[in-house]
Order: structure tokens, then sequence, then C-alpha cells
């Protein structure tokens, strides 16, 4: 593209805009190091991989959760699921608005969303965790947002984990912002995320995908196919008739409506999470005692620590320790 129809810009003014249309928090990362340094060498999921023009800074939004939501104690209130999703809707109102002004800036841009998975990588099996095209996670932490706590979530110091991330692909020649490198997770000595989780899938800095998309997405595809199957198996038409009009049905349509309990669902994780300006003012007094924490969990977090204190780290914290952040004694490699 001639480069006379490009208007300058500084990084200030492309936050400022994306705020103006919604964003709460902005970060810019440099395309380049996200190709250098991707989140699983196995299954790259770089900006490259998306396009070959567009990819020279990753611009972030961040829209941060509404606390009323996030006082509701049990993972599986409907209320959430709207309230997210409202709030993932304007995240992507904001997205496209910044795209549009920078395209009428002579940049052009795309929308990554969060949700998006790759269909070439679904292979028949509703249960398997599908990764989506960029982490968008990955990409906030490389654009100085936050970095990754134990379990995988993004932190970031305004809203703890309690906000959603899109990016926007745009190869505007504007200065990236560096990359936080200390951490702003309390480590198994808080271990909070585990303690809250329902599904108990909350590993030592890692998590079991598989099952935690159960929570976070319970009426998602894996819902949809095990009902039509139950449908199609039936013993005969007024069994499955029946089955057709019946409360799973009707739950199906609501969340499929609007994606509510389908792209938003449990998020306990996020909710008890003590990182954040937003935690002690507006969330502590509900949510400092956690209901779903056991004897066992408490065991094995102990284990954690014990095994930390004598320098045992996990695999999976060595291979995410760029976007996880060292703690003081730590350094990274
Ligand atoms: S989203 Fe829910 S199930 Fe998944 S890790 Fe967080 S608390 Fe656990
Ligand atoms: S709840 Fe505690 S352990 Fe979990 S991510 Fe937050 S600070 Fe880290």
């Amino acid at each position: 593209m001639d480069a006379v129809f490009k208007a300058p810009l500084t990084p200030d003014q492309i936050k400022d805009q994306a705020k103006s249309f919604g964003a709460d928090i902005v970060g810019i990362a440099d395309g380049k190091v996200m190709n250098e340094f991707p989140p699983d060498p196995a299954n790259p999921r770089r900006p490259s991989d998306v396009t070959d023009y567009d990819g020279g800074r990753a611009i972030v939004l961040g829209k941060r959760l509404l606390s009323g939501p996030t006082r509701l104690t049990r993972w599986n209130e409907r209320h959430k699921y709207y309230n997210d999703e409202i709030t993932m809707t304007m995240l992507e109102e904001a997205a496209l608005e910044t795209v549009l002004w920078l395209e009428k800036m002579g940049y052009p841009a795309l929308i990554i969303p969060p949700t998006h998975v790759d269909p070439w990588l679904y292979f028949g099996k509703p249960a398997e965790h599908l990764s989506p095209l960029l982490s968008a996670n990955h990409a906030a932490v490389e654009a100085g947002l936050g970095n990754l706590g134990l379990n995988g979530q993004l932190l970031t110091p305004e809203y703890g984990p309690r906000l959603m991330v899109t990016v926007i692909l745009c190869s505007v020649d504007v200065e990236p912002d560096s990359r936080r490198t200390e951490a702003l997770c309390h480590g198994p000595e808080c271990g909070r995320c585990l303690k809250a989780c329902p599904g108990d899938v909350v590993q030592h800095w890692d998590r079991d995908w598989e099952g935690c998309d159960r929570y976070r997405s319970p009426h998602g595809f894996k819902e949809v196919s095990d009902f039509l199957q139950k449908v199609l198996e039936a013993p005969d038409s007024e069994a499955q008739v029946k089955l057709v009009r019946s409360e799973e049905s009707f739950n199906i349509w609501q969340s499929t409506l609007r994606g509510a309990g389908v792209i938003t669902g449990c998020r306990r994780c996020q909710d008890v999470c003590p990182v954040g300006q937003d935690y002690e003012t507006m969330l502590a007094d509900v949510l400092n005692d956690i209901a779903e924490d056991n004897a066992d969990k408490q065991s094995r977090l102990q284990n954690m620590i014990s095994e930390e204190s004598k320098g045992n780290l996990p695999a999976s914290h060595a291979a995410q320790i760029r976007w996880i952040g060292k703690r003081s004694e730590q350094t990274e490699s």
C-alpha cells in the first residue's frame, strides 16, 4: 500500500480511540516477537499464520467483567453467563469500531476473536479441547497488559483475571509496549483458583483444558451433540418429540440464541483471584470464603509449595515462564 495514504499515528492515539469505543485497557504487542515466541511451538498459532501483510502489531483490547455477576458465587448462574455475553458483545463492538477507525487512517486491520477456533482441527470429537486461532491471553502478555497465573489465566493489575480480551492485527508502525516480567500470581501459596474450581481441573501451573471446557462452555457443542444423539437413539417418534420439547432442548436453544453458556460459562477461578484493584473494594466481602475448598485440594497445594521450595517446578512452568513472569527467586529461561 502507498504510505502517502497512511496518517501518522502514535500508540496513545490508538489506545485512546479504542478506549473511546469501550475498551477498558489496551496494549500493543510486536507481531514479529509473537512470531518468534509462539506459546505452543507444536501448534504455533502466530500472527504470520493468519496474515502475510497485516500482523506487524497485535493491538489487544480488554473489557472488564461486571462485579455484580462476580458476586454471585455459584459457578453455573445463568445471570453470569448473560452478563458476560453482553460484555463480550461490547468488546467485539469496540474492536470493530477500532478497526474501522484504523482503516480510515489508512491501515488495513482484522480482528481475531478469542472464541474462534480452527475448524480444520476438529476431528469429530465434541469433547476435545480446541484452541483459538491466536491466544489472546498470550498476546495480552506480549502487549504488557499482565501475565499468566497458576491455571494459565490472564492476570492484570487493574482487574486481575476478571476481564475479556480480543486481538486486532494491523501493521501500523508504532512503538509496541514492553512485556511485564514480574509475576502477578502469588502461586500455590495462594491457590485460590484451584480451591474454587468446581471441576477440580487446576494443576501445578497448568490446567486440564478439556475438563475445564465442560464448565467454561456447559451448553456448548458437546452438549448439543450429546442431545442430538439422545434424540436419534430414542426408542420411537413419541419419545423423540418429548425430547425435542424438553427443558434440555429449551436450554440449548436459549444458549445458542446469545452464546450464554456457550462462549461464556464458569469463571470461578477468575472470581476468587485476589489479584486486581477491584478485589478488595468490590468483591472480597462475599468471595473470601470458598465453598468448593476441601482437604484434598489443600493437601495438593501443600505438595506444590513443598516441591517449589526444593526448586522443583513442573515442565509446564518452564514452558510458560515467559508469560507467567518471574517471582522474586526465579529467573526466566
Ligand atoms: S473456568 Fe471453572 S472449571 Fe475452568 S479452571 Fe476456572 S474454575 Fe475451573
Ligand atoms: S487465584 Fe492465586 S494462585 Fe490462582 S491465579 Fe490468582 S493469584 Fe495465582
